[in-house]
């Protein structure tokens, strides 16, 4: 080492540095590129954790409740009639395949997400119901059980 008090490696690295700007630019590069890296295996490992993937799920589901609750708001936030505990409300297509779209979709999020995109376009293809005036609007538009009610 050519100096062995502190300071004066100090000075020198300093200088060096002055000296070699394009050299301390690559360097700098090399271990941010280095550091990102590590940090990308690490989340890889981690990610793979149980308690990982349960809070991945967690933050998954608040954030398409998140979702919903803007959805609701946006549509009004109460049934037409009357109801408006968000806990019993939902969000129903009006012409029916609310549930081919959400197969589409593939996961709650991906299919909030589309609806509140049409929304804001101007859609009027949604309804917040209740869920009993949802239920019942399925019986009389014959989306579901239409075969045991004969
Ligand atoms: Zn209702």
């Amino acid at each position: 080492m050519p100096y062995k008090d502190p300071e004066k490696r100090k000075e020198c690295t300093k200088r060096w540095k002055q000296e070699h700007p394009q050299r301390v630019k690559e360097l700098n590069e090399k271990s941010r590129k280095k550091c990102r890296e590590h940090v990308l295996s690490y989340r890889r490992k981690y990610s793979k954790r149980p308690l990982c993937k349960r809070k991945q799920a967690l933050s998954m589901r608040r954030r398409s409740y998140e979702r919903r609750m803007q959805i609701i708001a946006l549509l009004g936030g109460k049934c037409k009639c009357g109801f408006s505990d968000p806990r019993a409300l939902q969000i129903d297509h009006v012409n029916g395949h609310g549930n081919k779209e959400k197969r589409e979709a593939g996961s709650t999020i991906t299919y909030y997400n589309r609806i509140l995109k049409r929304i804001k376009e101007g859609s009027k293809d949604y309804q917040v119901l209740c869920a009993n005036c949802n239920w019942i609007k399925r019986h009389e538009m014959r989306e579901v059980a239409w075969k045991y009610e004969q």
